[in-house]
């Protein structure tokens, strides 16, 4: 059996998370020899979020990239398009809707090579999310497979003429990642409520995300028999503004970014989630959380459908009203269990790695996921 060479671009700390158990996956195929390329768009954090998957980046993209997006796009594009000729892939890996994967696969694209997009299909039929919408949208003619989410993203890029025989419903990979790092004992039950924030999207930076900050800071303070914890972003811009908005709680904690695993398990002991992350989007459904999405559209339109999902923009007072809503309906503090939901049911990595296998004619085209059977049809409270 011819050994193929799989390069997967990695540069986002999301992108880590979603790729980490696929290159684990593909790793355990014989004919697959799996390279890891790092763009360094993230950092440090990227390669903490793998290694919690056994995996690290093996080439690091040489280039320097300059400021601003399309300083970053333009140096991507040639680093990644120098590491591809030195490399020679047979298939190359993007996922999602970074600049890098947007690099990744245009590289890859005018180099000749196959790309594989992860995560692909999603679709907010807006401008925003700035610049990912336009990303992901770049890379589906580029792609050669789109391995979509959910049968939603399928349809998106059914419409857009992909052709239906390329896309293949894999389930998120970010479940598969969920399930590994809730693997083990359960984090202790909370003596106190827990609510936790995440911020970091490009359209909410400036006033938008300082009224995140505030209301949260009002959260805590109207709320102290509750704990709040920002896990705030590796960006400095977003990082000031909740230094500035926050403080002076004692029940209100700014943390660092927190390791995969310590994050995942945070979210386990958690009563309230509030976000504009894609990842914690889908992590919530998984764990069935009360969830508000702080943007005023999400292209994860399946998580509405949980009952206690809520699209509040970024609203100073419908963020608090709602908060205080599900907060004042706390049931006792509990520990949640993830389980399969409308993104994914844990099995999307070996999906991904089996859609390679059926690119090269190792295998057949593998069973897609059917989302149907998890409709969180009830709420579950606590385990
Ligand atoms: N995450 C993490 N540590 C944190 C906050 C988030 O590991 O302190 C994880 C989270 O579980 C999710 C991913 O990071 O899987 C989401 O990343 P981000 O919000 O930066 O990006 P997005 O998903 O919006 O693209």
């Amino acid at each position: 059996m011819p050994r193929r060479r799989i390069a997967t671009v990695v540069g986002t700390r999301p992108e880590a998370i979603k790729l980490g158990v696929v290159v684990a996956a593909l790793r355990d195929r014989p004919w697959a020899e799996v390279v890891v390329v790092g763009t360094g768009q993230h950092g440090a954090v990227v390669d903490e979020a793998l290694g919690g998957f056994g995996v690290a980046v093996d080439h690091r993209v040489a280039e320097r990239a300059a400021d601003g997006l399309a300083g970053l796009a333009g140096g991507l594009l040639s680093g990644l398009g120098a590491e591809f000729d030195r490399l020679r892939p047979d298939l190359v890996l993007v996922q999602g809707d970074s600049t890098s994967a947007l690099a990744g696969a245009l590289a890859a694209y005018l180099a000749g090579i196959p790309v594989a997009h992860v995560e692909a299909g999603l679709r907010s039929h807006d401008r925003l999310p700035f610049p990912e919408e336009a990303n992901r949208r770049l890379i589906a003619p580029l792609a050669d497979l789109h391995l979509a989410p959910t049968p939603e993203a399928r349809g998106n890029l059914v419409a857009e003429r992909i052709p239906a025989e390329r896309v293949l419903v894999t389930g998120n990979t970010v479940i598969d990642a969920l399930f590994q790092a809730a693997d083990g004992p359960a984090p202790a039950p909370r003596e106190r409520p827990l609510v936790v924030v995440t911020a970091h999207r490009r359209e909410s930076w400036g006033e938008p995300m300082r009224r995140v900050a505030r209301v949260v800071t009002r959260l805590g303070r109207a709320h102290p028999e509750v704990d709040v914890l920002v896990a705030t972003h590796m960006n400095p811009a977003v990082q000031a503004v909740f230094a500035e908005e926050t403080g002076g709680l004692a029940n209100l904690e700014c943390a660092p970014p927190l390791g995969y695993r310590r994050f995942v398990r945070t979210l386990m002991a958690a009563d309230l989630v509030i976000t504009d992350s894609g990842g914690v989007q889908e992590e919530a459904a998984a764990l069935r959380l009360p969830l508000l999405i702080t943007r005023e559209t999400t292209e994860r339109r399946e998580a509405l459908a949980g009952p206690q999902v809520h699209l509040v923009g970024t609203d100073e007072e419908l963020i608090f009203k709602t908060a205080a809503g599900v907060l004042d309906r706390l049931a006792a503090p509990g520990v949640r269990r993830p389980r399969p939901c409308v993104f994914g049911d844990g099995r999307a990595a070996d999906r991904t790695a089996l859609a390679c296998g059926w690119h090269f004619g190792h295998n057949d085209r593998p069973t897609e996921f059917h989302p149907e059977e998890f409709r969180p049809e009830e709420f579950h409270p606590m385990e």
